[in-house]
């Protein structure tokens, strides 16, 4: 029954010990001298507009004035003002469901922070890991300065049930058990909570929900097959990670969970009475009912996407692969081996659900409830690659026929808005953090302007495109390095 606890007491030891053996990496000297992007148009994402000819003023991290160039110039030194003549400046963008995962792969991942910023990604959620303390302390190395980095909210490891399939989570068997957790939750200053389902019962799942949130937590994760959205709802869950659970509410869930209760119905059988007879308006009706209730969806489509058409897509020769070492891409086998038995018809059905999820991401925005895009970037989660999959995941918003606009607020300004955070978040105005990135299109025209990155601002620090470059060069040579001591070994 304490099993969790001797296990977490292994893990803490095992992350003191490693914290005095690793350095953290230093980021660039923090600069006191003010930076000023001129002559740029500043994307505001909350009305979907676009400024022009504006001059941004940054220090001390934080966005000091937002004006003109003639105005704001004064004791800018020449190298550190940036013309911004036909760039478009928007805040940060955070990716709201990624791991930061794997015991062995702890180079491997704080490698890829750098990549992270690269890409224009300033905040990531780290939705539980098996590194859970290392992970609490790179969020504080990386808040105090000391780390290079993006911005990190983390639940720390996940809530779950006896000898589930993941590693690391914290594994509850009664409400003895959760009680524990809690407490211990609450040592590590998590930023929220996670629960999954794997073998968590769902009347033990509804407790943890609603213990966690008396205690103020947000609270976030899966939905088990035998708990309703509504009774989640009503407990106080604040996220659906994963929208493929939406596709309950096209059926009448109340029904279908009371069955499953009642032992009429196999949990197996239930993805398949779910997928068939889904009715449209009904879905529509549960997702208004989402909105009002406040509950937020991280979709993260890509995962299933890319798993889905392997049969068609070839990632052998992904150019992203050169920044991730063998033992990061040696994790993606299971997902294909767990696959690899699948009949046609499965397969099929694969590709049938990713089409009925884009067809639902339009008509979930329309109904006003607050997507937060996501990637599920993680080892474990085959081709999804940290930091580019959430440009693929809003690619794809934009392939469902979401606006672009749209699209944008998930990235910028739920995030913040979620966590609480919109005070120093998602806006270029006087006052809020100086996370900002510049592009080279207007990314109101197409989302896919996200990808032509002139410059990213993390926490003040600007990197133009030559210092982004060399980020991403470090990263490959890490990876390069780790593949070939690991392969001499
Ligand atoms: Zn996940």
């Amino acid at each position: 029954m304490f099993r969790f606890q001797t296990r977490i007491l292994f893990f803490f030891l095992i992350g003191c010990l490693q914290a005095v053996s690793s350095s953290a990496q230093t980021p660039p000297t923090a600069t006191t001298d003010a930076t000023l992007i001129y002559n740029v148009q500043v994307v505001n994402v909350q009305s979907g507009t676009v400024q022009p000819n504006k001059a941004v003023l940054l220090k001390g991290g934080k966005i000091q004035n937002v004006g003109t160039y003639a105005a704001l110039k004064k004791g800018v030194k020449a190298d550190r003002q940036i013309n911004g003549q036909g760039k478009y400046l928007i805040p940060g963008l955070w990716d709201m469901h990624v791991h930061i995962e794997g015991e062995d792969l702890v180079e491997d991942n704080l490698a890829l922070m750098d990549v992270y910023l690269a890409y224009g990604i300033t905040t990531v959620r780290d939705c539980a890991s098996d590194l859970g303390e290392k992970v609490l302390q790179w969020r504080d190395e990386i808040n105090q300065g000391k780390r290079q980095g993006p911005q990190i909210f983390t639940a720390g490891r996940k809530l779950e049930g006896i000898n589930s399939v993941w590693k690391g989570d914290i594994e509850i068997g009664n409400e003895k058990d959760l009680d524990s957790a809690l407490r211990m939750i609450d040592n590590y200053k998590v930023d929220f909570v996670k629960i999954t389902e794997n073998t968590l019962p769902g009347p033990l799942f509804l407790k943890s929900v609603q213990e966690a949130k008396k205690r103020g937590y947000l609270v976030t994760g899966h939905v088990p097959i035998d708990l309703t959205i509504g009774e989640l709802t009503d407990a106080g869950f604040s996220a659906i990670e994963h929208a493929t659970y939406l596709l309950r509410l096209g059926n009448d869930e109340q029904r279908v969970v009371t069955m499953i209760r009642d032992g009429k119905l196999a949990k197996a059988k239930a993805g398949e009475v779910y997928s068939s007879n889904f009715d449209q308006a009904r879905a529509i009706e549960g997702y208004k009912r989402m909105a009002q209730k406040g509950l937020a969806v991280t979709p993260t489509i890509i995962g299933g996407r890319q798993l889905a058409y392997l049969d068609r897509d070839n990632h052998q020769n992904d150019d992203f692969q050169k920044y991730l070492t063998k033992r990061f891409t040696d994790k993606y086998r299971w997902r294909i081996e767990r696959m690899a038995g699948e009949t046609p018809e499965q397969s099929q059905r694969r590709k049938d659900q990713v089409t009925l999820l884009m067809k639902q991401l339009p008509l979930v925005f329309d109904s006003g409830v607050l997507v937060l895009a996501g990637s599920d970037a993680a080892a474990l989660n085959t081709f999804v690659y940290p930091a580019l999959s959430l440009h693929q995941e809003l690619e794809i918003f934009q392939e469902a026929g979401v606006k672009p606009a749209d699209i944008l607020k998930t990235a910028i300004l739920n995030g913040p808005k979620f966590l609480g955070k919109t005070a120093q978040f998602g806006g270029i105005e006087t006052g809020k953090e100086a996370d900002l990135v510049l592009l080279n299109q207007n990314p109101l025209v197409n989302i896919k302007a996200t990808q032509d990155i002139f410059a990213v601002v993390n926490n003040g620090t600007y990197y133009n495109r030559k210092t982004l470059d060399e980020m991403l060069e470090k990263a490959r040579q890490i990876k390069l390095r780790l593949d070939s001591e690991r392969s001499s070994r």
